[in-house]
């Protein structure tokens, strides 16, 4: 047997504590909306964490005031549509990540220590040529606060210790986890288009279309219609372990 099938993958649609950790309002709609919603229907507890205000998703720099409040109200709708669940603002600024590294990574221990969950949801900051700092920046945050949500002396300040979630990247290069979504595949296109302020038409079909058409293949995959896929690792993949990336 090789050494790398020695770690068995989380399986991803047994969880039933699951945190959903965002750059941005709209990421984890565009990323795993229909997981999430198969999720909730499945009876898990879905939280919701965005960790920046969105403000800077305009082309017009005078309305950044009004566009956090538009993009608060968006993403409690899109919410709403995959089936509920609670929503915790970090409020750092949008495009703010890099430069607070460090108060970002206490507040994610913080996240995860407080929901306790079985897995948690992220960007993946390995991803090729992903150029948003935000992305790779709280990707690899959520990264360590998994792998160290145990040990109580890491962040003391941002809770006591639980056990250490799974977690499960969207938007990777490497999944190992297709989820078959074929009935919760509208209701992510549904959520995702209740951020209007970042998808107007003809943004919509365009984007619409190509998730169809990459869900598709995803599903291909799998022997099933429709897919979103993931890279699900335990906290023993993500230490000292150089197989995880072909896991
Ligand atoms: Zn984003």
């Amino acid at each position: 047997m090789p050494a790398k099938d020695l770690l068995p993958i989380p399986n991803l649609m047994a969880m039933r504590r699951v945190l959903a950790i965002a750059p941005h309002p709209d990421d984890n709609e565009v990323g795993a909306g229909a997981t999430l919603a198969k999720l909730i229907g499945l009876g898990a507890r879905v939280d919701w964490v965005v960790a920046t205000d969105g403000a800077v998703g305009t082309l017009e720099a005078a309305q950044r005031e009004s566009l956090v409040e538009t993009r608060r109200r968006e993403q409690e709708a899109a919410i709403a549509v995959l089936g509920g669940g609670g929503l915790n603002w970090l409020g750092f600024p949008d495009m703010g990540l890099r430069d607070r590294r460090a108060e970002l990574t206490t507040a994610v221990f913080h996240a995860i220590r407080s929901a306790a969950p079985d897995v948690v949801l992220c960007p993946d900051p390995w991803m090729p040529y992903e150029s948003h700092p935000d992305h790779r920046t709280l990707g690899m945050a959520v990264t360590e606060a998994v792998s160290m949500s145990h040990f109580p002396m890491v962040e003391p300040t941002a809770g006591g210790p639980v056990e250490p979630p799974a977690i499960a990247y969207y938007g990777t290069a490497w999944p190992n986890t297709r989820v078959d979504v074929t009935d919760t595949f509208d209701q992510k296109l549904r959520a995702m288009w209740t951020h209007a302020s970042q998808f107007a038409e003809p943004a919509q079909q365009v984007l619409g279309y190509y998730l169809r058409v990459r869900a598709a293949e995803y599903g291909a995959d799998a022997g099933v219609e429709l897919a979103e896929a993931f890279k699900v690792l335990s906290v023993w993949h993500l230490h000292f372990y150089p197989d995880a990336w072909q896991s």
